[in-house]
Parts: C-alpha cells; structure tokens; sequence
C-alpha cells in the first residue's frame, strides 16, 4: 500500500534541502523545521436539529520572528494537524519572500460547510475565536480566508472578539468584506498575483504573454481571477477544472477556441463546481479531472489543493508546456520537481506565485491601522510592484547561482526568517 500524502513531510523536505544547501546550524534548522506553537481544540456547536456536534479546530503558529504570525482559516472534512503545519510553515517563507514583516500561521476547522446551515457555520467561526480569543490578534496572529472560509465568515469571528474584548479590533482579522474593513482588490489579489509573477516569467523567457495558452486546476477564488487576467493580457485559456461535491469527483472543461470568463462564472457555484450540462450547452468537453494536466498548453496553473503534480501526473505534461505556475498551495511532490527540473520546465514556486493574497492582507491591515483606504487601482499598482520585484529577485537569484527555482525562493526567505531569529539571540 502506498503511504498516503504528508505535506508537513514535504514542507519539511524541502526545507532540509534548502539548509543543507545553506549549511544552516542544527539549532537553526530545528527551530524552523517546527511550528513555534500549536493548538488543538474542541468547537461544540448545536445544530440546527438541536443535537450538539463537536468539531475540531486547529491554529498552527510557525515563526513570528519577522512579525505577527499571519495566515488563512481552511473548512475541510479532510483537515489535518500536519496539513495546517504544513500551511503555517509555507505562510512564514511566503512572507519573507515577498518580504513583508510578518511570520506564518494557519488555521482550520474539520468541517463541510456544504452540509451546514449558515447558523451553524457562524456557530463554528465564533466557536473558534473564543477557543483562541488569547493567542490570536493584530500583535500575535491574523487570521484569513482559505479553502471553503469567506469575507461573511471573517467578519463573523472579528464580531466575536470585538464582543469577547469589548473594543473595535479591526486589526484583527483580514479578507473582511469590503465596507467592514476589507481592502479593495483582496478578492482578486490572488490570482491576479499569479498572473503578474506569469507575465515576468514569460518576459524572461522571450515569450509574450498575448500569445500564450493555458490550462488550470480549480475554478476557485484564485484560479477565477487568475483566468480572468492571464484573458485580459490576451491569452487563452483552453482548460479548466473543478471538484464536484456532488459526484465527489473531479471534471475538466476543454474548449479550444478558449473558455470565457463572464460565461463560465455564471454556471459556477460559490465553492467553484462548474455546472456540466450547463457547460456541454455551451460547447464545452467534459474530461476526466486530471486531463488539465496533458493539455497542449504554454503555462499549466495548478490553482486547486495540494498534491497534483506528482510524479505520475507529471510525466503526462504535454512537450509544449514551458511554465508550471504553482497558484495553489504545495501542487507539487519533490519528486515530480525532480522531473520538471530535468524537462527544464520553469516553475513559479507557490509560497512566491500565490503571495498575492497574504500582501493584499498586509495592505488590509495598513489601511486599517490608518483607518484610511486606497483606491481599487492602487491596491493593484502597489500588489504588482511587490510581486514584480520579489519575482526578479528569486529568477536572478536562480539565474546567478544555477538553483531551481524553488529552491532559491526557499534560499531567499529561509534566510530572511534564520537572520531575524539569530537577531533576536533565539539562536
Ligand atoms: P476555493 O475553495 O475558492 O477553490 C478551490 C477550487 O479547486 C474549486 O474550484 C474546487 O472545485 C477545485 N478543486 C478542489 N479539489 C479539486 C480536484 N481534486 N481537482 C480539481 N479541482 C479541484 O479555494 P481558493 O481560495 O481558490 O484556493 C485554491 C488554492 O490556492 C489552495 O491551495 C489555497 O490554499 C491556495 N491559496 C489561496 C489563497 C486565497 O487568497 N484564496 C491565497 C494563497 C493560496
């Protein structure tokens, strides 16, 4: 029997590849190989039938010493301590990469909120926050949305705390609803991230991005947004696919001549599951879920979950294919690098290509802190300057050492976060 997927085990991995090549000490390596802190917790909650059910929660804070730990809240019936360390420990190296002074933190709640009221999901948000109501907050920790958690859940937990402290605390939670707190551009900074880090790739390699072609997993917040940019700079996107909750299976949507963005979000439900008939009306293939990978594409954009490019799915990537663009967290196996490596296939490394989103949460906490918020088109100018140059700073980094390009974002932010700890005498 295969063992089954441990991203921690993968975060791990990486990391002791990067320190090796760093040469990091052992106290070092120890203190950033593990989460500074973790908490498990019980979240009871009567449902809607009046029986009382008990979830379980989850608040990993990885490294703090860039800054207050920082990182989403994630509703899955699949979540797992080792996936949330595994999150919290991607989060610290994507702030350092893109170098914005706060740590990594992650958070979860095993639960589906397809099968629950919206009682019982703010139930579950407000459950959280008194479970951790001392250890999270603008000086310690930040929460955000991730996979299944929005804007409407955020703004329920900040109501907690403000009602547990008695105070207006809206430095204490981010990805809020525009008008409660919430930044402008938070909803697409994502995927758009994605694509301004796509744009630099492709300048690097002598293409341009109006020719382009792509294909990409999930029809998410960021692979929405990601579609709808790489669209705008003129490229097609021929394949999307999304997971479909109520066949629990996965589809591909094919269409050639290239999908429409309006078109296709108006047959797509608010978790991402495009409608197939609805789809097939529109002239659209439906495919097994993994075809998005074998597509004859230029830029493959794996926006869903985690472990999709394996080391079986990887040698199904099509000869044309010169880019991987990582929107999703942990896409990709070490083993499958391996092959991409020697393909010589370019890839945006995750915790660099998907930081879109925890810099437009820093943007969030700024603007609020001065209780003064920048226009839609600013957010924007100010989240592709800061992609812009952390991506260049990564692809010259890789060009000058001949490193892969994961690992000389990993060299850049592993770095970062070792030198503030050993500023602050921790090791
Ligand atoms: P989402 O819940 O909005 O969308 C996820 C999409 O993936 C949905 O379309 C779903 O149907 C699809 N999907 C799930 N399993 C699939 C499978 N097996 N095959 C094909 N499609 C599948 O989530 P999101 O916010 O878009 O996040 C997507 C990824 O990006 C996650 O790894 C998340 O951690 C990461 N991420 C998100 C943000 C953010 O700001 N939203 C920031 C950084 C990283």
């Amino acid at each position: 029997m295969t063992k089954p997927f441990n991203p921690f085990e993968m975060a791990q991995a990486q990391f002791d590849r990067v320190a090796d090549l760093l040469g990091l000490d052992q106290a070092t390596r120890e203190l950033l190989r593990w989460p500074l802190r973790e908490y498990q917790f019980a979240i009871p909650v009567r449902m809607d039938d009046g029986t009382v059910r008990v979830f379980r929660g989850f608040r990993v804070q990885h490294n703090d010493a860039r800054g207050p730990n920082k990182g989403g809240i994630r509703f899955h019936p699949n979540e797992t301590l080792d996936t949330v360390r595994a999150l919290a420990t991607w989060m610290t190296w994507k702030c350092a990469v893109v170098d914005i002074p706060l740590g990594g933190g992650k958070g979860g709640v095993v639960c589906d909120p397809h099968q629950l009221s919206l009682r019982e999901q703010e139930a579950i948000c407000r459950g959280w926050v008194r479970q951790l109501s001392k250890n999270v907050g603008y000086l310690q920790d930040v929460p955000a949305p991730d996979v299944m958690t929005n804007p409407q859940h955020m703004l329920w937990m900040m109501d907690e705390i403000e009602v547990l402290h008695g105070q207006k605390e809206p430095g204490f939670i981010t990805g809020k609803p525009v008008g409660s707190g919430g930044s402008l551009g938070r909803t697409e900074a994502t995927g758009y991230g994605v694509i301004y880090t796509v744009r630099e790739a492709l300048r690097l390699l002598g293409l341009d991005p109006a020719s382009m072609t792509a294909s990409v997993q999930g029809f998410g917040n960021v692979a929405q947004f990601a579609v709808q940019l790489f669209t705008q700079y003129g490229g097609r996107v021929v394949c999307v696919s999304c997971w479909d909750h109520a066949d629990r299976t996965s589809y591909s949507f094919r269409r050639p001549s290239g999908i429409t963005y309006e078109e296709l979000i108006g047959i797509t439900d608010r978790f991402g599951t495009v409608d197939k008939l609805k789809a097939k009306t529109l002239g659209y293939e439906i495919l097994p879920g993994d075809a998005w990978i074998e597509q004859a594409v230029d830029v493959l954009i794996p926006a869903a979950i985690e472990n999709q490019v394996t080391a079986d799915t990887a040698r199904r990537i099509h000869q044309k294919v010169k880019l991987v663009a990582e929107g999703a967290n942990g896409p990709t196996t070490p083993e499958a690098d391996a092959i991409l490596q020697e393909r010589g296939i370019y890839v945006i490394p995750d915790f660099l290509c998907n930081a879109g989103g925890v810099t437009c949460s820093y943007f969030e906490q700024v603007q609020g802190n001065m209780n003064f918020f920048w226009p839609k088109h600013e957010v924007l100018e100010r989240l592709d300057a800061v992609m812009t140059r952390a991506f260049h700073a990564v692809a010259d980094l890789a060009k000058t050492k001949q490193l892969y390009t994961r690992d000389a974002a990993y060299v850049i932010a592993i770095n970062r976060v070792a030198n503030a700890c050993r500023l602050r005498g921790w090791v």
